[in-house]
């Protein structure tokens, strides 16, 4: 709505009128501002007239008259003082500078992520490693175990996230991070997991490769 609309909308004459200090009765009378008026013969209400002088019309005309403003004037002061926002309306607002202490706190958390990030990949790096010694196929294996599989699947790429983590630019390392960021948990759990028993899996021996091969179903998102 433009300022007019907006303004004749929001402020019914009556309640400009009992804002700017004309007392209006319970019936809605008021004594006219506009002759000299000794009894109530003006009615307000969303627009008003008066019996005795004729005037009429609505909330910005009332308005203009009482201050002797353009009807564009009356609007705009009827909008600020009641608060109408409309179409157009410059509001004044702070520049966006975050300061100081919101940088520092930003960057702060920032790091704290960097550095979360790098130790998973590090320790997941360790696993994928161990693996892939460990469950090595052997002659008698019909399957690869899964784990070697995620060794070979995963190794060379955690060993590029590490490294564009350590020579990166801010750029690259943000990417990582941000990319990253929702594997983590997952990623933590796992090397929870495998920190619990150790590494090493004591039931190697005792199983057939084939089912072996089923312990560890879970996929890593990555
Ligand atoms: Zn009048």
């Amino acid at each position: 709505m433009n300022l007019f609309e907006a303004v004749k909308d929001a402020v019914p004459t009556i309640a400009a009128a009992e804002h700017y200090g004309i007392e209006v009765k319970r019936n809605g009378m008021a004594c006219c501002p506009f002759h000299d008026d000794r009894t109530p013969s003006m009615k307000v209400d969303k627009r008003f007239h008066c019996f005795g002088c004729q005037e009429d019309g609505d909330v910005i005309d009332f308005v203009g008259k009482l201050f002797g403003l353009s009807p564009k004037r009356a609007a705009e002061k009827l909008a600020e003082d009641f608060g109408v926002r409309y179409e157009g309306l410059q509001t004044w607002q702070p520049q966006r500078r975050p300061s100081v202490i919101s940088k520092l706190a930003a960057a702060q958390e920032y790091r704290k992520k960097e550095n979360r990030c790098y130790r998973v990949l590090c320790e997941y790096l360790h696993l994928l490693r161990d693996w892939k010694e460990q469950y090595a196929p052997q002659p008698e294996d019909e399957d690869w175990h899964p784990l070697f599989c995620e060794a070979l699947q995963k190794m060379d790429y955690v060993e590029y996230l590490l490294d564009e983590l350590i020579s990166g630019t801010l750029e690259e390392r943000t990417a990582i991070v941000k990319e990253k960021e929702k594997d983590l948990a997952g990623l933590e759990k796992k090397i929870a997991a495998f920190d619990r028993r150790g590494t090493a899996d004591p039931q190697r021996d005792s199983f057939p490769g084939k089912m072996r091969s089923t312990r560890f179903p879970e996929e890593l998102a990555m």
